[in-house]
């Protein structure tokens, strides 16, 4: 069974499907976006659209996912393996590439174009979190540092559930050299995701999940891939850094801890 399907041009995965849940990895569909390469729904400012543009695109994913576009909390990311605590108070962070929450209403969003996306729920306690896992966030541990993260805040490993949204495939992936030496030096396990000259940035991510705790049941990867398909996603590595940004959100909707019904678990 598929557990990822497309509405009002947003990815969903069925493990996320919950009344207390807003969550979302954004397509490049449905919004005002004209120059060839922003079309049509890029969420990100100094990508070539005017802030007007940009700000409407926003408004538009918000009601495909069905959130207030007030509520949304990002950083400013930097390849890095930092996690920050969002309290609704501050829309941007500085220096971090995951948020992590247990506050209803705030809207955890990261930025994609090709980098992985991952969106976390622990529904039994209440708490969610988003990562960007870059190829460097990947090998630094950014995924196991959000699930740490959420476990600080009160989560349980056993029932957090962990989503890899749409990122480039092992197809697209080329590597070279310098990449293979990064990888060596920061996690060596994760060499064995590295063959033929392309790395497998999903693969990485589940295994650094199952590492940190998380049940492989509970861990659900898109198979879609940024690079290859053209008429839904945005990719860097495709477009030559001429594109637009996607947006991958997730928050609580007035949620009581314990209380039910809680997301379908079963893989
Ligand atoms: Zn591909």
């Amino acid at each position: 069974m598929n557990e990822f399907y497309v509405k009002n041009n947003t990815v969903r995965c069925r493990a996320l499907d919950s009344e207390n849940v807003i969550h979302g990895f954004s397509t490049r569909n449905g919004g005002v976006s004209e120059l060839p390469y922003t079309k049509s729904l890029n969420l990100c400012r100094g990508r070539g659209d005017s802030d007007g543009t940009v700000d409407e695109n926003r408004r538009l994913f918000a009601s495909y996912a069905g959130f207030d576009p007030a509520a949304l909390v990002t950083a400013n990311q930097i390849h890095s393996a930092n996690v920050v605590y969002a309290d609704g108070k501050t829309a941007v962070y500085d220096g971090a590439d995951a948020l992590v929450t247990d506050k209803p209403g705030v809207i955890l969003g990261v930025k994609t174009a090709d980098c992985q996306p991952v969106l976390f729920l622990d529904g039994k306690n209440g708490i969610v979190a988003a990562c960007h896992a870059g190829w460097r966030g990947t090998v630094n541990g950014i995924a196991a540092n959000t699930v740490d993260a959420m476990v600080r805040l009160g989560a349980d490993r056993k029932t957090t559930v962990a989503v890899l949204g749409p990122c480039i495939g092992k197809c697209c992936f080329e590597v070279k050299d310098d990449f293979t030496k990064s990888v060596r030096e920061a996690d060596p396990e994760l060499l064995r995701f590295v063959s033929d000259g392309h790395a497998d940035i999903k693969a990485m991510n589940e295994y650094v999940l199952i590492r940190a705790g998380i049940l492989k049941g509970n861990i659900y990867v898109c198979p879609d891939c940024t690079c290859c398909a053209e008429d839904k996603y945005y990719s860097h590595r495709r477009q030559k850094g001429l594109r637009g940004t996607m947006l991958n959100v997730i928050g609580l909707r007035g949620f009581i801890a314990g209380g039910s019904p809680t997301p379908q678990n079963s893989p």
